[in-house]
């Protein structure tokens, strides 16, 4: 009768001890960026006549969904003062400008505007308080899931707002093994991007750096404006 509970605690001790090995192996930092308020991330719809108005209107509301993803993992991470978490969207029509009360703006183009063929595959960046989602490279590289695509990379660059890093390995076979097994990566500021955007979430490590940053007065406990720097998502490279 007592084999049982006997074979289940070897099976959590291999458990444990493999795991534990397994967190040894990545550097997950943190970066020169600060939210110093409860912050608003403005979408920008493009002025582009290359994107259909069908496609604007789905990635406007997957900016919607990001900033609502990680306002309930927050808020979920905290017990006493959720409103300590808040975050706010905003839309901003082609004909209107951007208002006083965005502290991040999203915007979409076609392709990076920086020369050089180094970064003309990337999917999105962070720089100057702007979120910058390159569509024609979103399509390139997940054809049919380019939305998702979108909607991940958000996900990612506004980590890069909260002042996460990259969680990244030394090991090459190792990020190529994360990146297209079916699993999700051990984080959503996993370097290189995953294969598969459907896989990418935000995890309960990236929840945990984000309040290490904030502590208990979470997006409030910055007031000092600080420059940002430039964070860059690269896709996966064959
Ligand atoms: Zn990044």
């Amino acid at each position: 009768m007592t084999f049982f509970p006997l074979l289940l605690s070897l099976v959590i001790i291999v458990s444990i001890g493999s795991s534990y090995a397994y967190a040894l192996e990545y550097t997950y930092p943190t970066i020169n960026q600060r939210l110093t308020e409860i912050p608003t991330y403005c979408a920008v719809e493009s002025i582009s006549d290359d994107i259909e108005s069908s496609d604007m209107d789905e990635m406007m509301a997957k900016s919607e969904l990001a900033v609502m993803a990680w306002k309930e993992k927050l808020q979920e991470s905290e017990l006493i003062n959720k409103e300590f978490w808040d975050m706010k969207f905003k839309k901003i029509g082609k004909n209107e400008s951007v208002t006083d009360d965005c502290t991040i703006t999203i915007l979409f183009r076609d392709d990076p505007e920086f020369s050089g063929s180094l970064l003309s595959k990337t999917l999105g960046a962070f720089m100057r308080n702007s979120i910058y989602v390159y569509y024609e490279n979103q399509q390139s590289i997940y054809g049919d899931k380019w939305m998702d695509g979108i909607f991940k990379t958000i996900i990612h660059e506004m980590g890069h707002t909260f002042g996460l890093g990259h969680y990244t390995t030394d090991d090459n076979d190792y990020n190529r093994k994360v990146a297209t097994r079916d699993q999700s990566p051990p984080s959503i500021m996993f370097a290189p991007a995953h294969i598969n955007p459907d896989v990418r979430k935000i995890t309960e490590i990236d929840v945990q750096l984000v309040r290490s940053i904030y502590g208990s007065y979470g997006f409030h406990a910055f007031s000092e404006q600080r420059p940002s720097e430039i964070i860059i998502e690269n896709p996966i490279c064959h």
